[in-house]
């Protein structure tokens, strides 16, 4: 899946837009500069396809990538939690999100990340509620794992897995990865693989 060569697919920002149902799709979600374009962009080794938004949270699209020939696309879903939104681009981020998660069938999973130095903080429970609700099974990729050492490293894997063992919906391993250092990037693309073959 991932010796391909990917591309910018569209972005939507309401429903009605979407890319038709096709293939198996997965998603990545988490706080706006969590890393997630970093890490999207290692995964498919395409340096700008994912690309940072000078302003946070401003434009709320999900935006699609594809590959020729791979039965996979990547979803990368609005960053959230920047801190001078307004109420109402909260309100269109959980619409349009929590419309995305219930009606998206081919989803197989969202990987929620969450930046190694905070861990799961108010803003990422609200996440997680909401895909609890939506039924939609999630894996945390903790990112950005070589500002921590090893051993933070290793407590907040911890902490984390007891945090999530309480919630419905959430995937129970937990991959730590480092764009910058590229550590992770094989685990969670072996991760992707198997979701995707199975
Ligand atoms: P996004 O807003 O979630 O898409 O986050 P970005 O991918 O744009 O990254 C936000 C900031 O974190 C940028 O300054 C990146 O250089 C930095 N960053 C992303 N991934 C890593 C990583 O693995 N390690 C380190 N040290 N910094 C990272």
């Amino acid at each position: 899946l991932f010796a391909k060569r990917w591309d910018f697919l569209t972005s939507v920002t309401d429903m009605a837009n979407l890319p038709d149902i096709g293939d198996t799709e997965i998603a990545f979600a988490g706080r706006s500069n969590v890393g997630k374009s970093s890490l999207i962009n290692a995964l498919t080794g395409r340096k700008g396809l994912a690309r940072t938004s000078s302003t946070p949270g401003r434009t709320q699209m999900l935006n699609f990538f594809s590959a020729d020939e791979a039965p996979l696309t990547i979803v990368d879903m609005p960053g959230y939690g920047y801190a001078q939104a307004p109420k109402e681009l909260v309100e269109a981020w959980t619409n349009l999100v929590f419309a995305y998660l219930r009606g998206r069938p081919t989803l197989r999973r969202v990987f929620l990340l969450i930046d190694s130095r905070h861990g799961i903080k108010p803003i990422d429970l609200q996440a997680m509620a909401l895909l609890d609700k939506a039924a939609v099974i999630y894996q945390v990729v903790l990112t950005k794992s070589d500002k921590i050492k090893p051993p933070a490293l290793t407590r907040l894997k911890e902490e984390t897995l007891a945090n999530l063992s309480k919630r419905p919906a959430a995937f129970p391993a937990i991959i730590a990865t480092s764009s910058e250092k590229v550590n992770g990037i094989e685990e969670l693309r072996a991760e992707i693989n198997h979701l995707v073959l199975n």
